[in-house]
């Protein structure tokens, strides 16, 4: 039973991951935007950069991101893109504080579930080779909202 249970996480995870990365919410081109601003993880080829578009209020209104990368860098970035309209750049800093806490192992995955189909990147945890692959995107925020 436990066994089934399992299972059925798996392919839950998969599922959403392979949604987001052969239809990524939020890609755009944003070749107007300098290379320099490109975020890379080399240990997989992964590759990005990010634009935020600030409405009146001082909140985010929308995030978009352009690259190439695997399903988890690739997933990642358009999970992330869709949870940030609406907070304002405080907010998103300690949404990106909790993320690569879990990331790393430092916090519970659980943390994530109130995020929505986000959670299924705690999954990641268990894979240390690719947690710079669900982090990239992060990071590229982390610096865009610094800028
Ligand atoms: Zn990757």
């Amino acid at each position: 039973m436990i066994r089934e249970n399992m299972g059925d996480l798996d392919d839950l995870y998969m599922e959403i991951i392979l949604d987001h990365y052969k239809s990524p919410r939020n890609k755009a081109d944003l070749s107007h935007i300098d290379n320099d601003n490109m975020h890379e993880n080399p240990s997989c080829g992964d590759s990005l950069k990010l634009e935020i578009l600030m409405g009146d209020d001082g909140r985010i209104d929308s995030v978009r991101f352009d690259g190439h990368g695997c399903a988890i860098s690739t997933a990642s970035a358009s999970l992330m893109t869709e949870r940030l309209p609406g907070k304002t750049p405080e907010e998103a800093r300690s949404f990106i504080e909790v993320f690569l806490k879990v990331l790393r192992g430092e916090e519970p995955a659980e943390r994530l579930e109130e995020w929505g189909d986000l959670a299924v990147l705690g999954g990641v945890v268990k894979f240390p080779m690719r947690v710079k692959c669900a982090t990239l995107a992060w990071h590229a925020l982390e610096k865009s909202l610094e800028d």
